[in-house]
């Protein structure tokens, strides 16, 4: 399949030319895809919106059954689509890796299929009979990062399909393998023009800027980086898009007195490194009680210890390489300016490539770069507390509000406390545990709406209420 990718036929029809995706493990090039011009964007709209009355209007039996069908289409596909993970993102085909991520993005699609658009009967008397009914918007406009580009196009486009929308789905130009695998597959399951996928290098034609400006679309969900979401809202003002945005998180865990050392550090390891820490949703700031401080590092840096780093297709590893270079540099300056004022406990240096030892610093606080940034890498900064009032403060200083954590062997003690936390998702004794049915959504600078869920399902429709 990646034969294809790499012919020359393959793009040459294409005005735009081609890109090269690379494997971060090696460096080298895997393939190339075409590198869509505006005329081509231009075309997967106007082929969306040809599409839209026919979808809209299908049976919504029938919708749920092609939805059912896609969900088998990805148990079929599920190996070739994680290697292909692999190969793009880095990420190890094993443990928390691409089979992983296949196997979500199944569970998502399997629930989604079966959501249902509630009607809602607000009057039923002599006075009348109003109803509260859902229609889908039209065009959806997929915008997608780098660091799960499977599992993240499938809570995109599921919800949209379901609710009878058209979709053009844009990967990032670090990851678009696997999404342009998957839409060739569901393309044989799907009316023409319903899924529709563009790809580019974002250099001289930037897609999601403008999808995001688009007459022709009118929602656009999108997943990635706080700074691009403000641009998404910006240019889609124009058009009064609906948006759903899922950006940057940079999620706090607390470490209570009363915790266990040795119980908790490998779920606080996982809750960080998950993805190498790329998991917008990751623990990227943890504060550990003064009391048991140096046990818990200890602990955690025990377990860090062991955890497999190496080549994604190796499957000894548990661990991959950091996903690109912007990333990469990001992360070791955000190391080097911890490394000044902290203590490095584990790792802290670079490896060859794109590799970077998982790193855990402690003696930072709030105010430090690696502590108010979002690293998005493999570097955990720990912060010591000796006033909880201080650590829900420095908690919730930042402009973030994606997940947070409390850690506790009292977990009613610690569940009191979430309400205190500003953010989308609190979790006890874990951290970034997502699920199909539970929605989850960035509070304050972290986004806009929710995903999952019926919550979620229901933001790919607007209200009409029909009075009789
Ligand atoms: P990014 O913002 O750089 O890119 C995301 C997507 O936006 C890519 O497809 C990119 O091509 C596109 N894009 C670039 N410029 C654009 C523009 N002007 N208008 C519209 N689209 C544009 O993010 P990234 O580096 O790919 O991903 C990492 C970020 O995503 C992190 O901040 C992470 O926290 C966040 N993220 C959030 C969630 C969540 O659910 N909240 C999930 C995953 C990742």
């Amino acid at each position: 399949m990646l034969d294809k990718f790499m012919t020359r036929e393959a793009t040459q029809a294409d005005q735009g030319g081609s890109f090269a995706v690379r494997n971060p493990s090696t460096g080298e090039i895997v393939a190339h895809v075409p590198n869509a011009t505006e005329d081509m964007l231009n075309a997967a709209v106007a082929a969306a919106n040809e599409a839209f009355p026919a979808w809209s209007a299908t049976p919504d039996a029938e919708r749920k059954e092609i939805c059912r069908r896609i969900v088998a289409a990805l148990g079929e596909h599920s190996e070739e689509l994680a290697r292909l993970i692999t190969l793009e993102q880095g990420k190890p085909l094993n443990g928390l890796g691409s089979r992983w991520e296949v196997g979500g993005a199944q569970a998502w699609a399997a629930h989604t299929a079966e959501l249902d658009v509630p009607v809602k009967v607000l009057q039923q008397d002599d006075g009348g009979y109003v109803t509260l009914e859902r229609r889908p918007l039209g065009v959806v406009g997929s915008i997608t990062p780098w660091n799960f580009p499977l599992m993240i196009a499938i809570w995109h486009i599921m919800p949209a399909l379901r609710t009878g929308n058209t979709v053009v789905l844009k990967p990032s130009p670090n990851t678009p393998l696997a999404t342009l695998r998957m839409v060739e597959v569901l393309n044989t399951l799907l009316p023409a023009g319903v899924l529709n996928v563009v790809t580019g290098d974002d250099r001289e034609v930037n897609l999601g800027a403008l999808m995001s400006a688009h007459p022709g679309i009118r929602k656009i969900v999108f997943t990635g980086s706080c700074a691009t979401g403000q641009k998404v809202m910006q240019s889609a003002a124009q058009t009064m898009k609906r948006l759903t945005l899922e950006l940057g998180g940079n999620d706090a865990g607390i470490v209570l007195p009363d915790a266990d050392p040795q119980a908790i550090a490998e779920g606080l390891f996982w809750g960080a490194f998950i993805n190498n820490g790329q998991t917008c949703a990751a623990m990227k700031r943890l504060y550990v009680h003064d009391s048991i401080h140096d046990a818990v590092c200890e602990a955690l840096v025990a377990y860090a210890r062991n955890i497999p780093v190496g080549d994604g297709l190796d499957e000894a590893s548990v661990l991959g390489p950091v996903q690109n270079q912007m990333q990469f540099d990001k992360l070791r300056r955000l190391v080097e300016d911890a490394t000044r004022t902290g203590t490095v406990l584990l790792g802290g240096t670079p490896g060859e490539g794109l590799f970077f030892p998982p790193t855990i610093i402690s003696g930072l606080k709030n105010g430090d770069a690696l502590v108010d940034e979002e690293q998005f890498g493999p570097a955990l900064p720990v912060i010591r507390y000796s006033d909880i009032e201080q650590a829900i403060a420095d908690a919730n200083a930042l402009e973030t509000g994606l997940g947070g954590s409390i850690w506790s062997s009292d977990p009613a003690a610690a569940r009191a406390l979430a309400a205190r936390l500003e953010c989308g998702s609190v979790w006890i004794n874990k951290h970034g545990m997502i699920q199909p049915n539970a929605p989850f959504g960035g509070r304050k600078q972290s986004g806009m709406g929710v995903e999952f869920g019926e919550e979620g399902l229901l933001e790919y429709t607007d209200i009409q209420v029909i009075f009789s």
